[in-house]
């Protein structure tokens, strides 16, 4: 088991990067306890699998530590830092067995044999590879392979950590809600720590008990999937998680509410004056605005209305500004004069994008 730490940790490609180089992992630190549920989510190309390399040992940092336990494994191999890795694409051997496949890394690690049997047996009864364990792994179908791949990351239970790196992909949709609740269930069994590597929010929030979201090579929030949607501390975060993403709107601050396009919205409290060039938005999830009065909320003009079941999205406009509010079945829009207002303990005040407390 290990609490993995990142001290001052940046790396570029670039052999000899300048501070304005590109850096596919911008200066962090950070800690991930013993035992979490993590998955790193992102948009392609924010750092996420540079970040799990870098922690595995496939890529050395450019700068800072990475401690196992307080010991810096920054420039050690992979081998020695005693953990698994589950890549995106399947890594089987064809030639071999499924139970060989599965057996692999505990034969490398000279595993008692009976140790072993019962070990694999144990890893194919949870991956529903039972079945299977004397084929060859030679024209299994990709899901297939890719469950062998999740064995052979899983079987070793004396791991520090388990990286996995959008270990789904290649997954039939409808398996795909089985492994992840698999996987769930094998970490919170094990208490081993798990890095879970997706640009799905629906699979990072099913997996994790705590969330790192990154983008453009730093990691912009930590928190439970509760606290992501609740108080994004960034713009990003707020647009990339919820369905659709909360609204963010040009604002101006003037202490206890904010004008918007010349509409006033309350805020929950009062909020100091911010430097004049700062950008000031407000972020507002559309499950926090309601339909409005005549005397209260702004006017907006409706777009359209999407029915997505539970409830209705309404895709309007506050003066060409784009805004989504989420309104329930039973309520009626009207076909005119429509107003929105938002609940003050739901607007959240960001200066540059990072939410301002
Ligand atoms: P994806 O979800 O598409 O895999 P990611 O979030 O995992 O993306 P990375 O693959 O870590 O992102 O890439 C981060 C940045 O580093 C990108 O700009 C990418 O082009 C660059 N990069 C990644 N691998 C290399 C490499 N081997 N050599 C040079 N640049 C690289």
């Amino acid at each position: 088991m290990s609490r993995i730490e990142l001290v001052d940790l940046a790396h570029s490609y670039l052999t000899k990067p300048s501070p304005t180089s590109h850096w596919a992992l911008k200066t962090m630190n950070m800690t991930w306890e013993q035992g979490g549920a993590y998955a790193l989510l992102g948009p392609s190309g924010c750092g996420k699998t540079t970040l799990l390399n870098a922690i595995s040992g496939l890529v050395i940092p450019s700068h800072g530590k990475i401690l196992f336990d307080g010991t810096d494994v920054a420039k050690i191999s992979t081998e020695q830092r005693n953990i698994a890795q589950v890549f995106q694409f399947p890594v089987v051997y064809d030639t071999m067995t499924v139970a060989e496949n599965l057996a692999f890394p505990l034969i490398n690690r000279g595993v008692r044999g009976d140790l072993i049997a019962q070990r694999v047996s144990e890893v194919a009864k949870m991956l529903d590879l039972g079945r299977d364990l004397a084929r060859k792994a030679r024209g299994l179908t990709a899901d297939m392979k890719q469950k062998i791949s999740l064995g052979r990351g899983l079987v070793r239970s004396d791991v520090g950590a388990i990286l996995f790196d959008e270990p789904l992909t290649v997954i039939d949709p409808h398996l795909k809600w089985h492994l992840r609740a698999q996987l769930k269930r094998v970490h919170d069994e094990s208490d081993v720590t798990m890095i879970y590597v997706t640009h799905d929010q629906t699979e990072a929030l099913t997996f994790a008990d705590k969330v790192v979201v990154m983008l453009d090579g730093a990691v912009v929030q930590i928190g439970t999937p509760q606290q992501l949607f609740e108080k994004p501390a960034h713009t990003f975060v707020g647009y990339f998680i919820g369905s659709p993403g909360m609204n963010v709107l040009p604002a101006d601050l003037a202490g206890d509410h904010v004008m918007v396009r010349g509409h006033r919205i309350d805020l929950a409290h009062g909020y100091a004056p911010r430097p004049m060039n700062d950008k000031i938005e407000i972020g507002v999830r559309p499950e926090f605005l309601r339909l409005a009065s005549r005397h209260e909320g702004f006017p907006v003009t409706v777009a359209r209305v999407e029915d997505v079941g539970r409830a209705r999205i309404m895709r309007c406009a506050i003066d060409g500004v784009a805004v989504s509010a989420l309104i329930s079945e039973d309520v009626a829009i009207p076909s005119d004069g429509v107003r929105l207002v938002a609940d003050p303990a739901h607007v959240h005040v960001y200066a540059d994008s990072h939410v301002v407390d």
